[in-house]
This record gives C-alpha cells, sequence and structure tokens, in this order.
C-alpha cells in the first residue's frame, strides 16, 4: 500500500521555471470497459516510489492501490506491458512515449501527460525532471525531488553516458540521492562492450566495404519495435541510400517526430539500399526469399543488432565472425542500449545514492545478493576503479572481416 503523506516540510523553493502540473479529473471522459489486472500479480515494491502516491513502469498489476501518478520511463513493453486503451489514470512520460502510447495502444489522450525534457515540472507537489536515458527514442530518466530535501532518480532502461550524464548540470547540482533505481540488465563483469557510437561505425564500415566489392549488395538491419535506429540511419548515410521500412514501422518513427527522416524513409523497397526488417525475418531461410524479390540486387549483407551477442570466448568485436551462406552474409554486433558493468560502476559512484535498488534480474535471491554486494563494493570510500585497457577494436575487426 503507498502512504498518501508524502514529505511536507519545505527545504526547496522553485526556481522561475518549474512548471505547475495540473491534470483534471473531474470531469473525465467515459471509457468503454474496464482496465483489469490481466497478470494477476501484485505490483512489486521497487514499481512503487516510497511515501509518494507514484509509480513507474507498473501497468500489469491492474490499478495499484493510492496510485494517482503512473510514471512510464519509454515504450518497451517490459514496461508498458499490461496497458490497454482502457487505462484511466494519469499517465506522465516524454512526448515520444506519449505519441507512442495513442498509436500503439490508444489511451484516451485525457490522461497522457508529456513532460519536456530537463525541465523541472511540480506534480502533486513534487519536483520532477525528466533526463535522456540514451537507451531508445522518448526514454527517460526520472528525477523526482521532494520538499524535504529527498531525492530519487528512477534509469528506467538507460545506457550511462559519461559525457552526457556527467555534465547535467540538474544531476551536478544535486545534493544527494536519497534512492536510485537501477537497470541492472548488465550488472555483472562478464559484460564489457563498445560505445553505440563505435559499433554502429563497425557496422557501417562492414558495409560500405561489401558494397565496394559488390555494388549490387542489398543492407537488411533487424529492429525490433522501437529502438536501435541509429545503425540503419548511420549505413544509409555512409551508403548515400534512402531506407525501406513497412508501413507499420513507418507510423511507429512518425512518432519520434524526426525531421531527418522526411527525406531518409520511403515504402518504396527498390528505391532503396538500406531496408528495415523485423528481428525475426533475420534468418537464413528469409533473407534469401527476400533477395529473390529484388533483381537489382544480387546479394545481401544482414545486421543483427543485439547486447546479447556475446560468449565467454567472444568478447571483442574483432572475435565476430560473418556468417555466410550463398549470397546471403550475417554479421551480429554487440550494440547495447542497456550501460555496460563498467558504466553501471562509473554511473554509481558518480551518483554516490544512499541506497541502490536494482530493477532487473531481481527474481533470483542469489543474484539480487550478488549485485547489492557489487554496489556496495563501488560505494566504499576506498574502493579503487581497475584501469580498463582501451584496444582499437574497430581496426581489428575489419582486417579480420
Ligand atoms: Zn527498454
Amino acid at each position: 500500500m503507498l502512504s498518501l503523506d508524502g514529505p511536507s516540510t519545505s527545504t526547496f523553493s522553485l526556481p522561475p521555471a518549474v512548471l505547475q502540473h495540473k491534470t483534471d479529473v473531474r470531469n473525465p471522459p467515459r471509457t468503454m470497459g474496464q482496465f483489469r489486472n490481466k497478470s494477476g500479480r501484485q505490483c512489486p515494491f521497487y514499481k512503487i516510489m516510497p511515501s509518494t502516491p507514484f509509480t513507474v513502469d507498473a501497468f500489469n498489476f491492474g490499478y495499484v492501490p493510492n496510485c494517482t501518478a503512473y510514471f512510464l520511463s519509454h515504450f518497451h513493453s517490459d514496461h508498458y506491458g499490461g496497458m490497454t486503451k482502457e487505462f484511466a489514470k494519469p499517465i506522465y512520460c516524454s512526448r515520444i512515449t506519449a505519441n507512442l502510447i495513442r498509436e500503439k495502444i490508444g489511451v484516451d489522450s485525457y490522461w497522457i501527460n508529456e513532460i519536456t525534457m530537463n525541465q523541472p515540472t511540480i506534480i502533486d507537489g513534487t519536483e520532477l525532471t525528466l533526463l535522456d536515458a540514451n537507451h531508445c527514442p522518448g526514454s527517460v530518466l526520472f528525477l523526482f525531488r521532494f520538499k524535504d530535501g529527498r531525492a530519487y532518480l528512477h534509469t528506467g532502461d538507460f545506457r550511462a553516458d559519461p559525457s552526457v550524464l556527467g555534465n547535467d548540470p540538474i544531476l551536478l547540482g544535486l545534493r544527494e540521492i536519497s534512492k536510485l533505481y537501477l537497470d541492472t540488465t548488465y550488472l555483472d563483469p562478464y559484460y564489457e562492450f563498445e560505445s553505440q557510437e563505435a559499433t554502429v561505425d563497425i557496422a557501417a564500415e562492414f558495409a560500405q566495404q561489401m558494397v565496394r566489392k559488390n555494388p549490387k549488395t542489398l543492407i537488411c538491419c533487424g529492429t525490433y519495435s522501437v529502438g536501435k535506429e541509429k545503425i540503419f540511419m548511420r549505413i544509409a548515410k555512409v551508403l548515400n541510400s534512402k531506407v525501406a521500412i513497412t508501413a507499420y514501422k513507418a507510423r511507429l518513427l512518425k512518432c519520434f517526430e524526426w525531421k531527418e527522416f522526411d527525406d531518409l524513409l520511403t515504402s518504396d523497397w527498390n528505391a532503396a539500399q538500406v531496408h528495415v526488417l523485423p528481428m525475426q525475418a533475420l534468418n537464413f531461410p528469409s533473407l534469401h526469399e527476400h533477395l529473390e524479390k529484388f533483381k537489382n540486387f544480387d546479394s545481401i549483407l544482414a545486421v543483427t543488432p543485439s547486447g546479447w551477442q556475446f560468449d565467454r570466448k567472444n568478447l571483442s568485436l574483432k572475435n565476430i565472425k560473418p556468417k555466410v551462406q550463398g549470397a546471403v552474409t550475417m554479421i551480429g554486433i554487440p550494440y547495447s542500449e542497456h550501460s555496460s558493468f563498467r558504466e553501471l560502476e562509473w554511473f554509481v559512484r558518480f551518483i554516490r545514492p544512499k541506497e541502490v535498488i536494482p530493477t532487473v534480474n531481481v527474481g533470483n535471491p542469489k543474484r539480487r545478493k550478488e549485485m547489492e554486494k557489487i554496489i556496495k563494493s563501488w560505494l566504499d570510500p576506498n574502493y579503487k576503479a581497475p584501469v580498463v585497457k582501451k584496444q582499437n577494436l574497430i581496426t581489428g575487426f575489419l582486417n579480420q572481416s
């Protein structure tokens, strides 16, 4: 159960730019049907912000008792899962996420509150700021600041980027974070990978080399519904090509309101050397079938982006081997939209929270204990961060392939 008794003593005064957000719930629209708890589960504690009527990414549990504001960090199904068009309580999120909710789920706009990025906004007496999570378009970190000086930071899913978050004036100006709700997807020293930029460079370089050798090479990029757009955008740029997408994908990408898509995307599959396909279509039989449809191409390079392209012996990019079957070549690149182990270490030590609450891989008590031990060591004042040697993975990868 949530307590409605939020902190009451005021120690922060509002800067002039703070917006006072109001949700008028006096005349809600009539919704057809009822929003139900289809999972039959209770909302876990780490989705409920203590001493507030707020929850984060909690749509799979019916209406949470006493929750008056539902925050959605980004539009991935493991976060909005359970939300249906019958949902009839205030939702707070970024503009892109709001567009996606309207497009894909159809919740009445009355309930959807778009919050401007980096702009402190008052919601039910609490100051909320949305920071870029560097995860997928529209993804945010939620920073809640209470009148008594406490602050909670919820990362949703995020890829910690020291060059962005490390220079964020709002984070730098914080006195203390009482609770850090942390995306612990890769909180294991096993997970080390390159920056997104380096990985995108590899994919683009590889595509360019293939096309130079054979100009009739078609590039197929796999995507899920939202995310990993940087890969096909960069490849299209180096090849000076348009990007062909399905009508379904076009409706989703329209939600981003990105100007650069205007001249880039096309529904004419013959007019583009870069095709965006659903991830499940990136297998040899489907790709051979796809190639058959386009007489101006005689081979395919398929790029599968994933953070999970690792095994114990295959930790660096230079070890990634293209798989070839006839005219189709497939490469998997370790493009991650979650923080690596070292990035998590940097972020936790940068924020220095009083308490860290892991939000991923928490079902297994042994795993949770291990994560807590690692986090505790990071926050030890005597902790010495190991020096990580950087190597030129791009050159190594391209020379081998
Ligand atoms: Zn996600």
